[in-house]
């Protein structure tokens, strides 16, 4: 069969093809350490369960309004307002199956061909993927890795703005490396994006998977509301991964042209599983409190122990639920290609990870090795076994 051409520009996320590989592993009876994906192995808290199966006894099984059931686009610009200090109303907001379609709806509405977009690498795949298949051209910037922390190159990003720059991708609280940036780098930002005339994705996908500090996004800072389109997820927070709701919140023409791409692609996300978010907004949220104070004990748990294998030094993210550990002491020495690495340890251990080539090409002059591990998806007894299989393996 010929696929159409443009299908040669489109990318992948490589982490499910990891998964794949440690299914399979799993399937002839291995046991797997599955630190490779950002899957959650946490129960959707109940206030948001007993809401869908309630809308799916009382019918709410058809069609809804494209951008989303009312109640719900309200309910959630009332919490964003209070998180974000905003001024948003539900014409602000337009639901979606999940956070992920946001991203290319987001470059469907507001990029045109030859426009340039620069977006995180390492970084979610996904943008990049993204920029390349409706024909832009996708600009990388990195983060370095200073006192203690992943610090985003704000210089980097100055010196890529030029005359065809129109779009950001900011994802704070990063994934991979778990970057976030300080009042002082957002408010930097600001005046770039304010001088150059450019608009944003805040992918805020981990805005809300936060274990210390004061939460601060791009779009409360002064002028910048209009220039920001934010993704919202119920994935993290609420531990829906397989629900697929989420919502693309900005200005009302950019949320109204998000809408129109959903009339031609879904029509409206899931009805009943809108019905079930809203219960989750309005309830108590003491299960949602417990999701986040387990994962801050497996991320606490999982940085100490890294930091007891010689050659690994990983730093302690503010948020997110991913650790991008530095080996490259030990990558060096070996002479190991990240593949090889990589594979090695899955087959000989079981222990399964991401490395940084699964977060976008690889900018060049890029210092250092890294791997992503994720614990999202798995329990504190097995992150300790899985940890001292790497620590063994490393030290063999
Ligand atoms: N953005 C980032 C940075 C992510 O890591 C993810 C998921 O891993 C998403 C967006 C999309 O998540 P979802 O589609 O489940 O909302």
């Amino acid at each position: 069969m010929r696929l159409a051409e443009r299908m040669e520009r489109l990318g992948t996320e490589t982490a499910f093809a990891v998964s794949a590989e440690a299914n399979a592993l799993a399937a002839k009876g291995r046991k797997i350490y599955p630190f490779h994906l950002g899957d959650m192995n946490l129960p959707t808290p109940s206030p948001v369960v007993e809401g869908a199966i309630k809308a799916l006894r009382d019918g709410k099984t058809g069609y809804c309004p494209n951008a989303g059931i009312p109640e719900l686009r309200e309910a959630l610009a009332e919490d964003i307002n209070r998180s974000h200090q905003t001024g948003y109303t539900l014409e602000n907001i337009s639901i979606q199956p999940g956070g992920k379609p946001i991203i290319g709806k987001f470059i469907q509405a507001l990029m045109d061909p030859g426009d340039e977009v620069l977006y995180p690498s390492p970084g979610y795949p996904i943008y990049e993927s993204q920029i390349d298949f409706f024909g832009g051209a996708a600009v990388p910037y990195g983060f370095q890795e200073r006192d203690g922390a992943f610090r985003i190159d704000l210089e980097s990003i100055e010196r890529s703005i030029g005359p065809r720059t129109r779009l950001l991708i900011l994802n704070d609280l990063q994934n991979p490396t778990g970057s976030c940036c300080t009042r002082q780098e957002l408010e930097k930002l600001a005046g770039l994006v304010e001088a150059n005339d450019l608009l944003v994705l805040c992918d805020e996908a981990y805005f809300d998977i936060r274990y210390s500090g004061e939460p601060l996004s791009l779009a409360s800072l002064p002028g910048m509301e209009p220039r920001c389109i934010l993704l919202y997820t119920f994935s993290k927070k609420f531990a829906m991964t397989g629900w697929r709701l989420g919502a693309a919140v900005g200005p009302q023409e950019a949320a109204s042209a998000i809408t129109k791409l959903n009339v031609n692609a879904e029509s409206c996300s899931t009805h009943f599983v809108q019905h079930g978010a809203l219960a989750g907004l309005q309830g108590p949220m003491d299960e949602v409190e417990g999701i986040l104070e387990t994962l801050r004990r497996r991320r606490d748990l999982a940085v100490e122990r890294l930091n007891d294998i010689e050659g690994v030094r990983c730093n302690k993210p503010q948020g997110t639920f991913y650790l991008y550990p530095n080996v490259t002491q030990l990558m060096e020495r070996w002479n190991l290609s990240y593949e090889g690495f990589r594979k090695r340890l899955l087959e000989e251990t079981g222990v399964s990870v991401c490395t940084r080539l699964h977060f976008g090409r690889p900018q060049s002059g890029e210092q250092g090795r890294f791997l992503r591990l994720a614990y999202a998806g798995i329990g504190a007894e097995e992150i300790e076994e899985g940890l001292q299989a790497l620590k063994a393996f490393l030290e063999r």
